[in-house]
């Protein structure tokens, strides 16, 4: 099976795909995720992004569609791909069709994550993730169950993304109703899209999806 999570940033996509990812032969693929990672490495790639992520604007199509074209190549065909935060805009869809053409797979659906805008800023600040394992918290909706320490790898050390500060975020927002929000009629028309109400709890919206894949 080969999902989207669609939805502005704070939405719940990558703790959603953390969680669809325990149990099932599915990966997560998160071109933020491999955008920071390049930054981190210092490649060419993340030396180009480093700067636009800092202001929350949108990477060139280019890069972003040829990380996942990438990432799927490394994996067989009996993993399911969770795209979380791909694809962004008109030219990634089309790419992304290419792409699983290519790699002999198929788009089954489409989840988007409905959420109130005032609700993201709170989300967003108050995100942080494992340094180690990257296991995502909140600093009032996901505390470690054990004060400081990582519920999945026991790590202590935590981190905070440099974009994830109010100016930024409603920066990220105007992209994703300008850039994003555009291509769900197409999805919409391919009779793929289920709506999930993602201001609803962690483990109601995890339901919600499960009932929506089927
Ligand atoms: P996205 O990947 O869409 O940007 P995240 O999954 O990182 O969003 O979630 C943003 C923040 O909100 C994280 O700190 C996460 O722990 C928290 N969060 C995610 N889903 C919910 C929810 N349903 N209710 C409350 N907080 C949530
Ligand atoms: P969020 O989880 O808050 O939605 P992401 O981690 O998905 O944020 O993305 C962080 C930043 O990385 C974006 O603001 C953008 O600069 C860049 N980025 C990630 N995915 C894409 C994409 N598909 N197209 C263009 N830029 C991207
Ligand atoms: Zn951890």
């Amino acid at each position: 099976m080969n999902i989207i999570l669609l939805g502005p940033p704070g939405a719940g996509k990558g703790t959603q795909a953390q969680r669809l990812v325990d149990g099932r032969a599915m990966r997560q693929l998160s071109t933020g995720d491999m955008l920071r990672a390049a930054v981190k490495a210092g490649t060419p790639v993340g030396l180009k992004a480093k700067a636009v992520m800092e202001r929350g604007e949108l990477v060139s199509d280019e890069i972003v569609s040829e990380l996942i074209d990438a990432e799927l190549a490394t994996m067989g065909p009996a993993v399911g791909a969770i795209f979380d935060g791909y694809p962004r805009t008109g030219e990634q869809v089309s790419a992304l069709d290419e792409i699983l053409a290519r790699h002999g797979r198929r788009l089954d659906r489409v989840i988007e994550l409905e959420v109130d805008e005032d609700a993201l800023v709170d989300r967003i600040t108050g995100r942080f993730t494992c340094a180690n394992c990257g296991e995502g918290y909140h600093d009032r909706y996901k505390l470690p169950r054990q004060p400081g320490t990582c519920d999945k790898c026991g790590s202590t050390e935590f981190k905070r993304r440099p974009d994830d500060n109010e100016q930024t975020v409603r920066t990220r927002m105007a992209e994703y109703r300008a850039k994003t929000q555009p291509i769900l009629p197409d999805y919409e028309r391919r009779g793929i899209v289920a709506r999930v109400d993602g201001m609803a709890d962690m483990d109601s919206v995890s339901s919600a999806i499960e009932q929506a894949l089927g």
